[in-house]
């Protein structure tokens, strides 16, 4: 028997990613994601996993983003003990995410019962820093192709999904069925990570579909987009606050100023990195620079300029104070913090700060959840509401949309095509639209057997 139950990132949920192999002797989990998004419903899926503990064996995580792996901690709290397999730089990057998330929602649950006093509505943080520094102790790191055995009868290993550092494809052998769960996968051509490989004799695909219905702008335009808006800014001696992920989005766009100011291409303008969780991240990037993750392209560059995340110039702030400072510090400057949605963190005090005056630009450069104050800014609000008080929007609002670490609808199909699974295709991790308009493609070019799980839909692939 070999069966699988779609357990998150299923039924148009894009967030809190869990598949569950089951076999006669055994259940393994690809990927322990935390659901996110509307609270009410997150919480409820978060706090109810639809999965038996007792009988879980193993875990197997594709990557560090936390609708990957910030469930993990609350698996542990229950008392799974079992191994967490994943990449050395997964499960590097992992350590400082998951401690994040266990930070995060500690803060969060205290500023939720704060606000909810009155109604005597309280809750409780899903796991704390010791469950996630628990769940880290249960890590065991396999390099790409080191094939392992998560549970008897089952073999799995790593494949390069390049969609961020570490990031991997599972491949899996059970019972003479060879399955492969992409994980999220990259695109075809990336700013300096390599293009995913691809599983040969697949019969059973579980991909992601979040650009299922969509295509992203062309990377060449990249550069000059990127020296237009720093380069006016600069001459009306403006602020430009980028909101960034701390994972590869800001590594990204270091990269690229890096580039810029390497060709001359833009004035010299300070640049500060406000985020300790950025700050650690690039370190481990800059640590890495010989990763194999890494396409050729960015390896010579890094070679010849031997500083790509420009430390000689870049002021990449850790502590509190530094960042309080950076606020009395007059224009022309670029500055790169987190969220990258604006919900919380540093990058509130400087927009609030940087809100009021036009020569300013807030520079959005990721995708903006709905209900976001990225969102709404993005949407071309006037009035926005931050910490509680309301702020006039003078400051400029530009977004720059070629940034994108998934695949779009073209390169998935691609994907798919080069895979061409024998026996079915699970389209996950994609909003109804995007799975439906994506399972037509695939029908059009003459696949069959295509499935869009519902949240908990179990399957027999054997
Ligand atoms: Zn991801």
């Amino acid at each position: 028997m070999v069966k699988i139950k779609f357990c998150g990132a299923a039924g148009g949920d894009v967030t809190g990613s869990k598949h569950l192999i089951k076999t006669d002797s055994g259940e393994v989990l690809l990927d322990c994601g935390l659901a996110q998004g509307k609270r009410s419903e997150s919480l409820e899926k978060n706090r109810n996993i639809p999965i038996d503990f007792e009988k879980l064996s193993a875990v197997i995580l594709s990557h560090a983003h936390i609708d990957h792996t910030g469930a993990a901690p609350i698996l542990v709290k229950n008392g799974f003990s079992g191994n967490i397999f994943l990449t050395p730089l997964t499960a590097e990057l992992s350590r400082i995410m998951l401690l994040d998330s266990a930070r995060l929602q500690y803060e969060d649950a205290k500023f939720y019962n704060k606000i909810h006093q009155e109604e005597g509505d309280k809750i409780e943080p899903l796991y704390d820093e010791d469950d996630a520094i628990k769940t880290t102790s249960l890590f065991n790191t396999r390099d790409r192709r080191e094939f392992f055995s998560p549970i008897k009868g089952i073999q799995a290993g790593f494949l390069n999904a390049g969609h961020v550092l570490g990031s991997s494809s599972v491949l899996l052998e059970v019972e003479g069925e060879r399955i492969l769960y992409t994980g999220d996968i990259g695109r075809s051509n990336q700013i300096f990570l390599k293009s995913p490989e691809l599983g040969k004799n697949i019969d059973w695909l579980i991909t992601e579909t979040t650009y299922g219905n969509r295509e992203h702008g062309d990377i060449k335009d990249i550069e000059n987009e990127f020296s237009n808006i720093i380069n006016e800014v600069y001459n009306e001696g403006g602020k430009i606050i980028i909101p960034s992920f701390s994972l590869e989005r800001t590594q990204e766009i270091i990269y690229i100023i890096d580039r810029l100011k390497s060709s001359k291409k833009i004035a010299e303008i300070p640049i500060y990195v406000d985020s300790p969780m950025s700050v650690r991240i690039t370190d481990i990037f800059n640590k890495n620079l010989d990763e194999l993750d890494f396409s050729n392209e960015f390896k010579k560059y890094a070679i010849s300029d031997k500083d790509p995340f420009g430390y000689e110039y870049i002021h990449y702030l850790s502590s509190v104070e530094e960042s309080k400072r950076l606020n009395d510090k007059k224009g022309p400057m670029i500055i790169i913090s987190a969220s990258g949605m604006c919900e919380g963190g540093r990058v509130l005090h400087h927009i609030r700060n940087a809100i009021d005056d036009d020569r300013n630009i807030l520079l959005i450069v990721g995708y903006q959840a709905a209900n976001t104050l990225g969102r709404r800014l993005k949407e071309g609000a006037k009035k926005v509401k931050i910490f509680g008080l309301s702020h006039d929007v003078n400051f400029r609002v530009k977004s720059i949309d070629f940034f994108s670490s998934h695949a779009g609808r073209s390169d998935l199909l691609s994907y798919v095509k080069g895979i061409s699974p024998k026996k079915g295709v699970f389209l996950v991790h994609g909003e109804d639209d995007a799975r439906t308009s994506f399972s037509e493609l695939l029908k059009e070019n003459g696949f069959k057997n295509i499935y869009l799980p519902k949240y908990c839909e179990e399957f027999n692939l054997k």
